[in-house]
This record gives structure tokens, C-alpha cells and sequence, in this order.
């Protein structure tokens, strides 16, 4: 059983239908609740497991917890969490973010990633089998790279890195295993197209294999690093940056 949060579209969508076909139950955390819903619907008609959306604000701890309890008496249990919602927030130099704008960035792909894990881990923890359970967090190259015009985003996802590599270690022994994937822009998301002519060639630039990273090469290696394939590698950085990462 996985939650995916910012499940309704987008990478979140891609990689609940690859769990799903899978054989995964899902739970779509998404604060955009009448397009979790659809989506919810979608996957009911094509996969032969259980889908429920949940309304969740990933930055909101009372909205976290309460799915958190609606989840499991839903599913009973949890195996996977894949914190995937996220904003890009503003594309524009460090000194003209507006201070909400940069906080509002924080709180939903850091604060939010952060209050996910508080919520879920004492109950990955009490249930049966807690080596069974994975979390995978969506940080991005950006957050290793440093990227102009994007300081909240960059912070944000060093940050998810730098809660996974915690998280991960202070988890190992329970057998909880905790990683994050960085791709670089995803083909046919918002964050690759609503992004100027200009801007997209300046990313493209940097990327050695001349392309964008695919849906479902992001969701397959999300897919990987949930499943109990995934054995010796936690608090771990995964590239899917078409060789730009360097590290
Ligand atoms: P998207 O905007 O298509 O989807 C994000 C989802 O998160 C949406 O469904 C949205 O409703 C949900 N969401 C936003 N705020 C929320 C909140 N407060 N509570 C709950 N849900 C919330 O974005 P995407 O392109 O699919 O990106 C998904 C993740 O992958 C993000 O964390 C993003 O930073 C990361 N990522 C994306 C790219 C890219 O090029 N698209 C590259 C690297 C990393």
C-alpha cells in the first residue's frame, strides 16, 4: 500500500499508476481534491487495486495527521510514502522573491516533506514488519546544482536531500529505508513547459544527453527504490539528470 502525495497529476499520477501496476493499494494526498478525485476514478477503471484520494495540505500538520488516520483505517497499513508535492514557486533572482513567496516554497516542498515523515514514521514503526516500508522523497538537480532564478525552489529541495540523508540514517537499523531521486525537468510536466523559451534552452543546456527526463523513467526508479528490491541503499541521492549531476 503506497501513499503518493501531490498524487493527482503529473509525476505523482505517473508513479501511482506504475505502482499500482505493480499491484499497489494507493492513497493520492493532494490539496487539489476535485482533481485527486478524477484521477482517483481514472486509475479505479484500469487497475484491479484499491484507490482512494485524500484532500490533504502537506503544509498543514492537523490536515497531515488527519489523513494519516484516515489512511489507515482505509488500508490498515502503509508500506510505501513517496513525498512527491511540491511547487516551483518563483522564477526570478534571490533579492526579488518576495519573502512569502520564498516561505511559501519552504513550506510545501520542505516543511511539508518534514510533517509527512512526523506523521507516518511512528506508525511505519509500530506496525508489522517496518523493514517492509520505504519513503521516497522528489528533490530535484537543483538542490545539488544551485540553479539561477530559483533560490526558494534550490533551498527547498538541499533541503529535502539533506532531511533524507538524516532520515535515512537515523532509520537504517529499523529497516526503513529512505532515499530521494533528483531528476533534472521532466518532459511534458508544468515545470517544463510553462517555463520560457529561453529558460528551457538554458536548462536543456546543462543536460549532457540532450534531453529532458521522461514520466515514466522518473516514476520506474521512484517504483525501484519503494519495492523490496531496494535492500542496502538508504539515505541515498538518486540522479536521473541525464549525467548533468557531477556528484
Ligand atoms: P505538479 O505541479 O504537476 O504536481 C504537484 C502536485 O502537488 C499537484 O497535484 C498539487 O496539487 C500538489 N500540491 C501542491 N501543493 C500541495 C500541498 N500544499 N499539499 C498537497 N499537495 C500539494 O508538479 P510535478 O512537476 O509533477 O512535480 C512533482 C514533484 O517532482 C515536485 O516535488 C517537484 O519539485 C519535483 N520535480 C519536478 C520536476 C519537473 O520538471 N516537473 C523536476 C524535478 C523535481
Amino acid at each position: 500500500m503506497a501513499i503518493v502525495t501531490g498524487g493527482a497529476g503529473g509525476i505523482g499520477r505517473a508513479i501511482a499508476e506504475r505502482l499500482m501496476a505493480e499491484g499497489a493499494s494507493l492513497a493520492l494526498w493532494d490539496v487539489d481534491a476535485a482533481t485527486a478525485g478524477a484521477t482517483a476514478a481514472a486509475l479505479r477503471l484500469v487497475g484491479k487495486t484499491p484507490v482512494e484520494a485524500f484532500a490533504v495540505d502537506v503544509t498543514a500538520e492537523a490536515s497531515v495527521d488527519a489523513a494519516t488516520n484516515a489512511t489507515f483505517e482505509r488500508f490498515g497499513r502503509v508500506d510505501l510514502v513517496v513525498n512527491n508535492a511540491g511547487i516551483l514557486g518563483p522564477v526570478a533572482p534571490t533579492w526579488e522573491h518576495t519573502p512569502d513567496a520564498f516561505r511559501q516554497v519552504l513550506e510545501v516542498n520542505l516543511v511539508g516533506t518534514f510533517l509527512v515523515c512526523r506523521a507516518l514514521v511512528p506508525r511505519l514503526l509500530q506496525q508489522d514488519q517496518p523493514e517492509r516500508c520505504r519513503i521516497v522523497n522528489l528533490a530535484s538537480i537543483q538542490g545539488k546544482e544551485g540553479m539561477p532564478s530559483a533560490a526558494a525552489y534550490v533551498a527547498s529541495k538541499a533541503g529535502v536531500i539533506g532531511l533524507t540523508k538524516t532520515l535515512g540514517k537515523e532509520l537504517a537499523r529499523a529497516g526503513i529505508l529512505v532515499n530521494c531521486v533528483t531528476p533534472s525537468a521532466v518532459e511534458g510536466t508544468g515545470m517544463a513547459t510553462m517555463i520560457t523559451e529561453e529558460r528551457r534552452a538554458e536548462i536543456m543546456g546543462r543536460i549532457p544527453m540532450g534531453r529532458f527526463v521522461h514520466l515514466d523513467e522518473v516514476a520506474s526508479m521512484v517504483a525501484w527504490l519503494g519495492s523490496l528490491e531496494c535492500t542496502f541503499s538508504t539515505g541515498a541521492v538518486f540522479d536521473l539528470s541525464g549525467g548533468r549531476a557531477t556528484y
